[in-house]
């Protein structure tokens, strides 16, 4: 059985000033891919729990899984009480295995958690907004993903 872990990240570069909010998925203590460049879809992810089927858990930071070669969603599978990620893009193909019970409670307080992360860096401990804060893959026009982490700006 393989473990899952969700952790948020914040990334910055020297071109700009902004703080690039980005949700790293690890299996067994490991980044399935370099998330400077690859970015989770947390809509993607939470649609999992539900059925199985082919998701852009991994996609572009811009939102376009296309846009980062990536054409073939991960192909996820409920069966008994595991759920198993078929991953072929980005290389290399792996397969991994996680108990049905450990992953739904790893995504939805991993939800839980980012929202708080969120709401934290989103106002400065004066009660200032902070508006370098951008979340990765780009989220302004993401509805689904605006409500499931309850965004108010
Ligand atoms: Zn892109």
């Amino acid at each position: 059985m393989n473990k899952l872990d969700l952790h948020s990240k914040i990334y910055r570069f020297d071109n700009d000033d902004n703080l690039y909010f980005v949700t790293i998925i690890l299996v067994d203590g490991k980044p399935i891919a370099d998330f400077s460049y690859y970015a989770t879809s947390l809509t993607e992810l939470n649609n999992t729990l539900k059925q199985n089927g082919k998701y852009f858990i991994l996609t572009c930071w811009c939102g376009v899984p296309d846009c980062a070669g990536i054409e073939q969603g991960i192909q996820v599978t409920h069966y008994q009480d595991t759920v198993k990620w078929t991953i072929n893009q980005p290389s290399p193909h792996r397969v991994f295995t996680f108990s049905e019970n450990d992953y739904k409670a790893v995504i939805t307080e991993g939800i839980k958690q980012i929202k708080e992360d969120l709401a934290n860096l989103w106002f400065t401990h004066t009660g200032e907004y902070n508006d370098k804060l951008e979340i990765v893959p780009r989220w302004e026009d993401n509805q689904e993903l605006i409500e499931l982490l309850n965004i108010h700006r």
